[in-house]
C-alpha cells in the first residue's frame, strides 16, 4: 500500500516535472520565463525595453510606451483563454511610466472605465476604409484610482488624439484589489461592428493580429520565444 502510495507521487512528480520542462522549451514558454526574468532585473534586460515613439521598418503605428513586450496576440494564460492584445511591462512603479497614442484617431472613455480608452481610427492605414479601434487597458492603481491623464475624464468622447499624445501612465488594474496585475499596459487593436461601434475585446475573434501594425512579430502562433524588436523580420 506504502509502496503504491509513493509509486503515485513519484508518478505525479514526473509528469509535473515533465510538463514544466516541455513549456520552457515552447515559445510560450519561453515568453513567460523572459517575463519573469524581466520582473525580477529590468535594469539588467535594457535591451529587451522599445521606446515609446520608435516605429519599427513602415509600420503605421508608433510604439505606445517604454517596455518590453511580454506577452503576445493569442498567447494563452490558462485552458481555453486567447490574449486578445499584447502586453508591454515597464519595469518601473505605477503611474510612472507614460502611454501615449499609437496612431491619430478619436478617443472614447466610457463613463464606467478606470483604466482604459479606446481610440477610432476611421481609416485602418493597412486597410483603407475599414475602421478599427485601438484599446490601451490598466491605466490605474490597484483600487482603481485612474492615472488616465485629466483631458479624458470618464465619459469623454471622440476626442481627437494625434499619434504620440499622452493618454495616462501604466499601472496594474485587474478589477479586483487583492489581486492587482503585473504593471503594464495591454494594448490591442479591435474590430467594428460595421455600424460604427466597438465590439467587445475580451474576445480574441473581435480583435486584429498587431504585428503589422506595429512592425513585430507580435503573433503567438508564428512568433520565436525571444522579446520582439524592431530587428526582427517584418511579419
Ligand atoms: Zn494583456
Amino acid at each position: 500500500m506504502v509502496k503504491r502510495l509513493v509509486f503515485i507521487i513519484l508518478l505525479i512528480g514526473a509528469v509535473v516535472a515533465g510538463v514544466l520542462i516541455y513549456r520552457s522549451m515552447t515559445p510560450r514558454g519561453a515568453r513567460s520565463n523572459h517575463v519573469w526574468d524581466f520582473f525580477a532585473n529590468p535594469d539588467s534586460h535594457a535591451d529587451w525595453k522599445l521606446t515609446p515613439g520608435t516605429r519599427c521598418g513602415g509600420a503605421p503605428f508608433v510604439f505606445p510606451t517604454d517596455g518590453m513586450v511580454g506577452f503576445l496576440w493569442d498567447d494563452s494564460f490558462r485552458v481555453g483563454h486567447r490574449h486578445q492584445g499584447i502586453d508591454i511591462f515597464s519595469g518601473t512603479e505605477v503611474g510612472v511610466t507614460p502611454v501615449f497614442a499609437a496612431y491619430d484617431g478619436y478617443l472614447t472613455r466610457l463613463p464606467d472605465w478606470k483604466s482604459s480608452v479606446i481610440q477610432r481610427v476611421p481609416d485602418d492605414p493597412l486597410q483603407p476604409g475599414r475602421q478599427i479601434w485601438l484599446y490601451y487597458t490598466h491605466m490605474a492603481d490597484q483600487n482603481g484610482n485612474s492615472y488616465i491623464v485629466a483631458d479624458f475624464p470618464p465619459g469623454a468622447k471622440e476626442v481627437f488624439v494625434a499619434a504620440g499624445t499622452l493618454l495616462g501612465y501604466q499601472g496594474n488594474y485587474s478589477g479586483d484589489p487583492n489581486s492587482p496585475t503585473g504593471i503594464h499596459l495591454h494594448f490591442s487593436v479591435v474590430r467594428d461592428d460595421g455600424n460604427g461601434n466597438f465590439l467587445n475585446e475580451l474576445d480574441i475573434r473581435n480583435t486584429y493580429d498587431p504585428s503589422p501594425y506595429l512592425g513585430l512579430s507580435l503573433n503567438a502562433n508564428t512568433a520565436d520565444g525571444e522579446v520582439p524588436l524592431c530587428q526582427t523580420p517584418a511579419p
